[in-house]
């Protein structure tokens, strides 16, 4: 099995990473995931511009083109020969003797990509699934796309021990977003998600579905909703990389829209399959 390290294609097992690496100590870098349809990156220049924004956000400087980094990427993918599944690619600010502060020196990021096979969770996608409410404890800038994700971790752990697929945090009465998706439902037919501010990820998956909102006459707003407004909702989807648009049918004991998948959650995950399908065109 091949990955990139530091921006070459070599074999997983002889590449080692320091105990000293700023990743590894104080989770001190970035990350991204990338779909592959068919062996196509879905939303690859998306990704991308996310990831040196995330970068550029706790000062760590990209040594590469993003057309090098971009065609690396094709290139392990067809090296792999993935079809379906993933990219994951972190940048760490580097390898230095342990110390809160920034190097004084200039160090040279880490940085790692790795393929995985990874199906379309389409049972789920088909019938729904839980969500459960949790306080979000996370930082306040959820913005950028850290490699710190205890906060999250420590919310889907809550969620998975009660039977959830997802863990839907709030900051008292608002809902932010889900440990590893963005929150979104609708009411009266319009689509409505909180706008993307330092206490979310700016997902993706979340302004492509705007997108299609926005193209297909959907009605959408960005607009802050609370507990009560996602207890109330007619409809609850989340959405990532790897879920795509999922439809949440339970929230805690509350069953949302009888337990179903909503009527235009469904219209948007056929107009999100529409989209992966011009991939191959
Ligand atoms: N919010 C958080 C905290 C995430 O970790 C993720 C993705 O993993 C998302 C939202 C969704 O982002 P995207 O659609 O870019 O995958």
């Amino acid at each position: 099995e091949k990955i990139i390290f530091n921006g070459e294609i070599v074999e997983k097992s002889e590449v080692n990473i320091d105990i000293e690496d700023r990743g590894y100590q104080f989770g001190d870098g970035i990350y991204e995931v990338i779909r592959v349809y068919n062996g196509h990156l879905f939303t690859k220049d998306e990704h991308i511009q996310r990831l040196y924004e995330s970068a550029e956000k706790i000062s760590i400087r990209i040594p590469f083109s993003k057309k090098d980094l971009m065609q690396r990427l094709e290139e392990l993918v067809e090296t792999n020969q993935l079809d379906t599944g993933i990219i994951y690619l972190q940048i760490t600010r580097g390898t230095y003797t342990r110390q809160h502060g920034f190097p004084s020196e200039e160090i040279i990021p880490t940085y790692v990509a790795y393929t995985r096979e990874m199906p379309i969770p389409q049972v789920s996608m088909d019938n729904g699934v839980k969500g459960l409410l949790v306080e979000d404890i996370r930082w306040l800038r959820c913005d950028i796309k850290s490699l710190n994700l205890l906060g999250n971790i420590l919310a889907k752990q809550q969620a998975a021990e009660a039977g959830c697929y997802e863990a839907i945090q709030h900051r008292g009465e608002e809902i932010t977003e889900g440990s590893s998706s963005n929150v979104f439902i609708v009411k009266d037919n319009c689509v409505i998600t909180r706008p993307a501010t330092n206490l979310i990820l700016n997902g993706i998956t979340r302004q492509v579905i705007l997108k299609l909102c926005k193209e297909n006459g959907i009605e959408y707003k960005e607009q802050i909703f609370t507990v009560n407004d996602l207890k109330q909702a007619d409809e609850v989807f989340i959405s990532s990389t790897t879920s795509e648009v999922m439809p949440i049918v339970q929230i805690n004991e509350l069953q949302i829209n009888s337990g179903t998948p909503g009527k235009i959650t469904k219209k948007l995950q056929n107009l999100f399959k529409r989209e992966i399908e011009k991939l191959s065109e």
